[in-house]
């Protein structure tokens, strides 16, 4: 070996251990952005955001080995990864079920992550994009927390802590009126903006629920930016027990008008899958991955209760405005993949309320008496629905 060639290599190995230290990123690699975690009544949700596509390789378990201190853990690789020394001490978690999740750099080409357990039954991951980021979420038994008797005890596919969909009477609907701050959402005839239009519904529902006797639960109540995982986020934090997101269609056809709502379910008509890709902010080939990501959930049992509530929503909608003298066309209940379908457990709907694009459809959606309307029939559908459901039993009621 001649000198400079030893000096080449002296300089390869300074740059690497550099890159080991954490000191320099190697080019090429995508960067971690964030890494949060949020608590759920029945789980905890990590999510490790990319600045570029998440390629993760399988998720493992690790057993708890008391002899070297290590508690039980998950852990997985992102390939192409850079993270280095940022999330190397950890993030406190200490909800009961994950102690700390952090992250450090496995090889100079792929950044690890570790979930440090409490309580472990099962997890699920999936990826998602706009932005990149994998969700691993960890289901346990939560050290300390409420517990419920059970009849069925030991369904993988039910949440412990909390009663299976059918047998929990209806109290909490979710609102979610759709885009806000920063997103207007579609903008149609007059320059209608979708975000007011969901706001002003929400607004008139929230209070026709309340006079039904539900407890509800907004996402937003102003004009704010609020993402998508934020929006289930509070519906799984309040234990809402239905979610209603609010929104307008859009289609470059004028003509086009009616109303539609949605359910999630494992497969989809090409029209859903445009709609969502525009509620969902992401475009066909995106929904096109998060189609393939829903259908490697198990979501036939939550979907049941939303295609009930669906179907009945929607019912009571075109029933009671084609009897007030609203004609309407009625486009269907219909399945798509939308993201706050897909990131709660909570039965949901999405509702499309008209479109902003039809003259008649954003004259009406701008008329205060029409919204009222809306909210009514809306409300019917999801007292009918709580009433297919069992009752809360009254005060020394046996
Ligand atoms: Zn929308």
């Amino acid at each position: 070996m001649n000198v400079s060639n030893r000096w080449v290599r002296i300089g390869l190995l300074i740059s690497g251990a550099l890159v080991l230290l954490g000191v320099s990123r190697p080019s090429g690699l995508d960067d971690v952005v964030d890494l949060r975690h949020w608590s759920y009544p029945d789980y905890t949700r990590v999510v490790v955001e990319l600045d570029g596509p998440v390629r993760d390789g399988p998720v493992r378990h690790l057993s708890a080995d008391p002899a070297a201190k290590r508690p039980e853990r998950l852990y997985v690789d992102l390939e192409g990864v850079w993270v280095g020394r940022r999330f190397s001490d950890g993030i406190p978690v200490g909800d009961g079920l994950l102690q700390d999740v952090r992250m450090g750099q496995n090889t100079l080409e792929n950044a690890r992550l570790v979930i440090e357990i409490e309580d472990y039954e099962r997890h699920r991951s999936f990826s998602l994009t706009h932005p990149d980021r994998l969700v691993i979420d960890v289901y346990g038994e939560r050290a300390g927390g409420e517990t419920l008797s059970w009849p069925e005890k030991g369904s993988a596919s039910k949440a412990p802590g909390r009663l299976p969909t059918e047998m929990r009477p209806v109290q909490t609907v979710v609102i979610d009126p759709g885009h806000g701050g920063r997103d207007p959402g579609a903008i149609g005839v007059g320059g209608l903006r979708e975000k007011d239009v969901t706001l002003r519904l929400a607004k008139v529902l929230e209070k026709r629920l309340r006079d039904r006797g539900f407890n509800v639960v907004t996402t937003r109540d102003d004009d704010r930016s609020l993402s998508l995982e934020e929006r289930t986020a509070i519906a799984e934090s309040v234990r809402g027990d239905l979610f209603v997101s609010l929104h307008a269609n859009a289609s470059k056809r004028k003509s086009l008008g009616g109303i539609e709502t949605y359910y999630l379910d494992q497969d989809y008509e090409r029209h859903s899958l445009t709609v969502a890709a525009r509620e969902n902010g992401i475009d066909r080939d995106s929904v096109n991955a998060l189609q393939r990501t829903v259908a490697r959930f198990r979501v036939s049992e939550t979907s049941t209760h939303s295609r009930q509530m669906a179907e009945l929503v929607h019912g009571e909608l075109v029933e009671g405005l084609n009897e007030g003298k609203w004609t309407v066309r009625d486009l269907g209940v219909k399945k798509g993949p939308f993201y706050v379908l897909f990131l709660s457990d909570t039965p949901a709907i999405l509702v499309e309320a008209g479109f902003l694009t039809n003259k008649r459809d954003a004259g009406r959606l701008r008329n205060t008496k029409y919204l009222q309307v809306l909210a009514t029939e809306i409300a019917d559908g999801l007292s009918r629905y709580r009433d297919s459901k069992p009752r809360i039993a009254a005060r020394g009621e046996r």
